[in-house]
């Protein structure tokens, strides 16, 4: 999703070996050649390519221990949460051009790049750009702010150095009772996803990107639409498309974009969408009340997050869920339908909340919390 960011990271890196390509061209030029461009060796690309992977799968291990440190909801969770889901974004367009299949982890370490769980520079200031979850900009007064946005439903919390994450309750949910969502599709596991969802009879909100909806996505969409799904706004691109944060754009964009999503949800669906969640949860009061007083869209945060993202063994996914939704006996379950360990894992899932008493209930629900029904 941060497309800008990693063609320039890219270029710089195929630097220093495109001139290289270009002296070699030089001297291996003989009367009889034509000319042929200076095309960077696979191998040498994705040596570069591959470099840029550890450091990130790096910090995904640190991310990740964080996150599974931390309680969830804390201002260090959501912190490690968002970084790690920023991260994971970036190993799979990396991945795709190492030309590793969809759901495949390297598992051995680059001794040059680190150790594995370290944060290289590199890395920390890239997520200092996104995030700015660290950088001291003043006395952190406003630091554990809270705004109201729907009393018992959400509001926004300032933390982590005053960056605005929405935080969702779900008070209006029985013990038992569980909402499942997929975020950053639609792809091509979506359809396999809404089936299971469909053949469990549950319905799920699916949280689609605008940028993924081409005439391919736009019939995933509506595919899942057709299995009784919500499909529901999450942005154009994961916010900007250099994977930044709402908070990057103003006000005007946002809405902008976010009406340009609803409609394109609308017209693959036939079904207006109902609800919006920001993407990392990072969004201003401001914006956010803009977005469901001017779009109609219903704020929806999560109470469970499956951390999907931080490992690719669906078997330690479901396990890792099944813990947390046992743990707090109920809550809005976040998984992302474009994460190969996801779709399987959500079988499983499935599975066990049926065999265990628990009802997945329809996502309606979250619009009657909100609009106070
Ligand atoms: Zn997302």
């Amino acid at each position: 999703m941060p497309k800008r960011q990693l063609t320039l990271a890219g270029v710089f890196c195929l630097l220093p070996f495109l001139t290289l390509s270009a002296q070699e061209l030089k001297l291996s030029k003989e009367p009889s050649s034509v000319a042929v461009p200076a095309v960077p060796k696979p191998s040498a690309v994705a040596g570069a390519y591959q470099a840029q992977y550890e450091e990130y799968y790096s910090a995904l291990k640190l991310y990740s221990d964080a996150a599974f440190a931390a309680p969830q909801n804390s201002p260090e969770f959501m912190e490690a949460s968002a970084a790690g889901k920023y991260i994971r974004a970036r190993l799979d367009e990396l991945g795709a051009l190492l030309g590793r299949p969809a759901g495949s982890e390297r598992t051995v370490f680059n001794p040059a790049a680190g150790k594995p769980g370290a944060l290289s520079f590199k890395v920390s200031s890239e997520l200092e750009d996104v995030f700015g979850f660290n950088s001291f900009t003043g006395p952190r007064a406003g630091d554990s702010r809270g705004v109201p946005i729907k009393a018992g439903y959400c509001q926004v919390n300032y933390v982590k150095n005053n960056v605005p994450f929405l935080v969702q309750y779900d008070g209006f949910l029985k013990k038992g009772e569980v909402i499942i969502t997929f975020d950053d599709g639609p792809g091509p596991l979506t359809g396999e996803v809404s089936a299971s969802m469909k053949e469990a009879g549950a319905q799920g909100v699916f949280f689609a990107l605008g940028s993924k909806l081409n005439a391919a996505g736009r019939e995933r969409a509506k595919a899942a639409a057709a299995a009784g799904q919500y499909v529901s706004v999450h942005g154009y691109d994961h916010a900007t498309a250099a994977g930044k944060p709402f908070t990057a754009l103003s006000k005007e964009e946002t809405l902008r974009q976010l009406g340009g999503v609803r409609a394109s949800i609308t017209a693959a669906t036939g079904k207006a969408p109902l609800f919006f969640r920001p993407p990392y949860g990072i969004i201003s009061p401001d914006v956010l009340n803009a977005v469901s007083s001017d779009l109609g869209l219903t704020p929806v945060g999560w109470t469970i997050d499956t951390l999907d993202w931080s490992t690719r063994d669906p078997e330690a996914l479901y396990q890792n869920t099944i813990k947390m939704i046992k743990q707090r006996g109920k809550g809005i379950v976040l998984m992302h339908d474009i994460h190969p360990q996801s779709r399987t894992a959500l079988k499983q899932l499935l599975k066990w909340l049926a065999a265990n008493g628990y009802k997945v209930v329809s996502p309606g629900r979250m619009t009657q919390a909100f609009k106070g029904e």
